[in-house]
């Protein structure tokens, strides 16, 4: 059997649920939009912490101000904030060297530089929102197979649903970093290893946070301490991402609690006092992923799939949403024009508004682990300097939170921002 869609996104992550949020709500009622899933969703009213889910998993994603505006937008913001831990401050050093520097909030006019959310709990909001905006058709498990061009639009074929076969005049491909459906279309990537695996966990310690994420550059790579709100009987809690060598990594993830405890305290201090607790460890390979083609007729390639970036400086899903933000203003336009959604000159336009955007946070996220992690005595010196200057430099301090806030893409400055 086959059936028929104008949009369908494969790939309901944390990238295609808000696609099909953000296009429910600015696209006309009479547009038909899919939204395809390999792995199960959370069901509708679902209570408690959601089941494990690929996408919505262990990880916590720091939240900078461009997301706010965009789910503010969705209206799905005061729904989040029961789930938000805001960042007050970031404090970043770098181990066995004199450089740090503290960033505080208000400083910079802002109520947060960034609210953390673990991805559970983000992605069941996501899904439990596009439940009630009942503007998308939601499909889970169904996994889509193959896609080939048919009638200037896409025939796809899929897997465990009750149809098989579905033809559409847009596919958004958001399957994730390693996109099956990218190579099966053909789509070439480049790829650099960071040689580098990021090791995370959830982590109970001793003292209060208040609303400090740590950042830690050490020879084997950074370390970030991003604070949760308390939970399961913890009551202070932060969400470590502790990018190291793949075989320390994956020792790190396999040892006995104590041992781990033990490691990290080594190489953090006791700035948040002793490291009671850890909570499941897990090991996620880094490297930067740039899709080589992100959009062809009756085509765009999405999220991890079209950049995946290293996790240091919290960008990934960040640039994604405001990607999301992007098409979704300009395939309303289309529409508005009377033009197809899967029109290669629409298309186009999307990327040509977005791409600075993306050429400038995938440069900076890059830019960081170069910088912080070689064992060069000479990038040793100039990442010290690099701290000491953000700390004395006040408006190179302030443009590093423009960056890490998401301002610089959205050509703003920093006064005068709502609290968080
Ligand atoms: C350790 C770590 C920490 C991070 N922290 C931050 C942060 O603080 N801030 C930030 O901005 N970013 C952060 N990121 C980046 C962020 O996690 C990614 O940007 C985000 O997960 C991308 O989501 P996605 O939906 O594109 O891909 P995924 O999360 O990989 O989702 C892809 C989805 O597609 C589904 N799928 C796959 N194949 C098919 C198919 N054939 N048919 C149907 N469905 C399919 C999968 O089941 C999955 O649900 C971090 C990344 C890592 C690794």
């Amino acid at each position: 059997m086959s059936f028929s869609k104008d949009i369908v996104i494969a790939g309901g992550g944390m990238v295609g649920a808000s696609l099909a949020l953000q296009l429910g709500a600015v696209l006309p009622p009479a547009t038909r939009i899919c939204l395809l899933e390999g792995f199960p969703l959370p069901a509708p009213l679902a209570q408690g912490r959601p089941d494990y889910h690929p996408s919505f998993d262990a990880r916590s994603t720091a939240l900078s101000y461009s997301s706010r505006l965009i789910y503010e937008k969705l209206q799905i913001w005061d729904e989040l904030q029961q789930w938000l831990c805001p960042i007050a401050s970031i404090h970043v050093s770098s181990r066995g060297r004199f450089g740090s520097s503290l960033l505080q909030a208000g400083d910079y006019g802002l109520g947060a530089l960034g609210y953390v959310v673990e991805n559970a709990w983000l992605g069941n909001a996501l899904v439990q929102a596009l439940y009630r905006q009942g503007r998308v058709e939601v499909r889970s498990p169904v996994r889509v197979l193959a896609a080939r061009p048919r009638d200037g639009g896409m025939r796809l074929q899929l897997e465990g649903g009750e149809e098989s076969v579905i033809d559409t005049a847009l596919l958004l491909v958001a399957d994730g970093a390693t996109s099956g459906l990218r190579r099966q279309l053909g789509v070439a990537v480049e790829e650099k290893s960071y040689r580098q695996h990021a090791l995370v966990a959830n982590v109970g310690v001793a003292k209060p946070h208040h609303g400090r994420a740590y950042e830690r550059f050490t020879d084997q790579g950074p370390l970030a301490l991003l604070p949760l709100l308390p939970a399961g009987g913890a009551a202070h809690r932060s969400a470590l991402v502790w990018s190291l060598a793949p075989v320390e990594a994956e020792h790190l993830q396999a040892c006995p609690a104590e041992e781990f405890l033990q490691e990290l305290q080594q190489c953090f201090g006791y700035r948040l006092g002793r490291m009671c607790q850890v909570g499941e460890r897990h090991c996620y390979p880094l490297s930067l992923v740039q899709s080589a083609e992100q959009v062809r007729q009756g085509v765009v390639v999405m999220g991890n799939a079209a950049h995946a970036l290293h996790p240091v400086a919290g960008q990934g899903y960040n640039l994604a949403l405001r990607d999301v933000a992007q098409l979704g203003a300009v395939l309303e336009e289309a529409l508005a024009a009377g033009k197809s959604p899967g029109d290669i000159g629409v298309l186009q336009r999307y990327l040509r508004r977005q791409q600075p955007d993306q050429a400038r946070t995938i440069q900076f996220s890059d830019y960081l682990p170069a910088l912080f992690m070689h064992s060069d005595p000479v990038l040793g010196l100039a990442r010290d300097m690099a701290l000491s200057g953000l700390d004395v430099l006040p408006p190179l301090k302030r443009e590093f939170v423009r960056h890490a806030a998401g301002l610089a893409a959205l050509g703003g400055d920093m006064g005068g921002r709502p609290g968080g």
